[in-house]
């Protein structure tokens, strides 16, 4: 069977523009870095996950989620019939803070083109956000995780039509087994909103307005919750 040009030509266009930030120094993260984590999968993907920022593995290796949080990642898209080289997965944050620490407001303006950029190329119908600091920035509100989580969300992200589906960061559940029953149910909603067209209303978020992040609540220490 011929391929398909377009998702030819979304294929190139996106390793293009990965090419085009591994050099990115618009914010401090990239002094403290071993290289841009541009993120991984398949370009042409119904389903995109964002989550926080690049950590130790991610930073050495260049991939999203290749740590533990990533291995948990793996076996929730295991419960649900998919791989990684199913789905596209990137992070707000190209670049890992210092100690993981949590992404500051100033970083996520500098980095979110770049994400923005992803999902335009990408056009996933389906962008499952993995924690705070994602669901915050591509929600447009302040609302935490605790409360929007599994909620799917009808919203435009630069023009483009998607249910924005936020979902407990994998690592918050690593250690705490009733977190984990909550993401395993939300992921068990994935396929469903997958074959879902998203509702007519939807929410319309214009790029490249900076969404400012509020500052986490006690609870929402580490950005996790
Ligand atoms: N946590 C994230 O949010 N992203 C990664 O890539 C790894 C851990």
């Amino acid at each position: 069977m011929a391929a398909d040009p377009e998702a030819l030509s979304r294929r190139e266009a996106l390793a293009a523009y990965a090419a085009g930030t591994s050099g990115c120094t618009k914010c401090r993260l990239a002094n403290g870095r071993t290289q841009v984590v541009f993120g991984v999968g398949d370009p042409n993907a119904d389903l995109m996950f964002v989550g926080e920022a690049p950590g130790f593995h991610e930073d050495k290796q260049g991939y999203p989620f290749v740590g533990q949080a990533g291995k948990l990642l793996d076996q929730l898209l295991g419960g649900i019939g998919l791989t990684r080289d199913n789905v596209y997965i990137a992070n707000v944050l190209k670049c890992r803070p210092p100690g993981n620490r949590d992404p500051q407001p100033d970083e996520i303006e500098a980095c979110e083109p770049h994400l923005f950029r992803q999902l335009e190329l990408i056009r996933p119908r389906v962008v499952a956000t993995l924690g705070n600091f994602a669901t915050k920035l591509l929600s447009g509100k302040s609302y935490g995780i605790t409360r929007v989580h599994g909620r799917p969300q009808e919203a435009t992200l630069g023009g483009l039509r998607v249910t924005l589906y936020p979902l407990y960061h994998p690592a918050a559940a690593l250690y705490t087994p009733a977190m984990l029953r909550t993401l395993e149910d939300d992921f068990a909603r994935i396929p469903a909103l997958l074959v879902e067209e998203p509702a007519a209303e939807a929410k319309v978020i214009p790029f490249p307005t900076p969404v400012a992040v509020a500052a986490p609540t006690p609870q929402e220490q580490l950005g996790l919750f």
